[in-house]
């Protein structure tokens, strides 16, 4: 893909995050690693209005190749899940919120009540609270990431997901959030089941081997 799609993949998969209700205001940013460099959302911008012109292109150590606007305050902690995880091409960060008020509660998500959330989001990483924006807080991924999990869950503030692509990552945000959604519902009546551990790793043979 030429750097242009890529950028308009940025603008619109923020766009969709957005008008999904996936975060807030000016809150969340994404972006799509292209070998050395990485475009990433603007700071302070809605991200419906967002077109690939806004995309900035940020160097491996975040520093600004190309754009009007400054790059994401978050650049940290998306050049941090690059440095340690060779599989990630693209993340998006956001403040959904039923998955937030998870964050905010600091209680862990029930992966195992559907098979979809076992399959997609296993292992969560939940990460305490760091100021937004610095160094320790980018550094904090780096133990969840070894440990292979490509979600994560930030204290008081919101959620991280990292894909192979665009579309993986935004999977991973729409299954988190459904997963949180459907939680705090089912809390309202009698509490959450999950299912069986022997099932769930079941459930994960037979979907790899079908394959689809
Ligand atoms: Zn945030």
């Amino acid at each position: 893909m030429s750097e242009s799609q890529l950028k308009k993949q940025v603008a619109l998969f923020a766009k969709l995050v957005w008008d999904r209700k996936l975060t807030d205001g000016t809150g969340g940013n994404m972006s799509i690693r292209n070998k050395d460099k990485i475009y990433i959302t603007p700071t302070s911008t809605i991200k419906h209005f967002l077109t690939e012109n806004d995309i900035i292109t940020v160097d491996k150590n975040g520093n600004k190749i190309e754009g009007e606007k400054e790059p994401s305050s978050e650049r940290r902690m998306h050049i941090k899940i690059y440095e340690k995880a060779s599989d990630v091409n693209a993340i998006i960060h956001a403040h959904p919120r039923y998955a937030t008020s998870f964050a905010v509660t600091f209680q862990k998500l029930p992966v195992y009540a559907l098979p979809e959330s076992a399959l997609v989001l296993d292992p969560i990483t939940y990460i305490e609270y760091q100021m937004p924006g610095t160094q320790e807080f980018a550094d904090a991924f780096a133990k969840g990431l070894e440990e292979g999990s490509r979600v994560f869950v930030l204290q008081n503030h919101g959620v991280t997901v990292a894909g192979k692509d665009i579309e993986e990552a935004y999977m991973k945000l729409e299954t988190l959030e459904f997963l949180a959604e459907v939680s705090v519902i089912s809390k309202l009546y009698s509490g959450i089941n999950e299912i069986p551990t022997e099932k769930i790793k079941a459930f994960i043979e037979f979907f790899n081997k079908r394959g689809d």
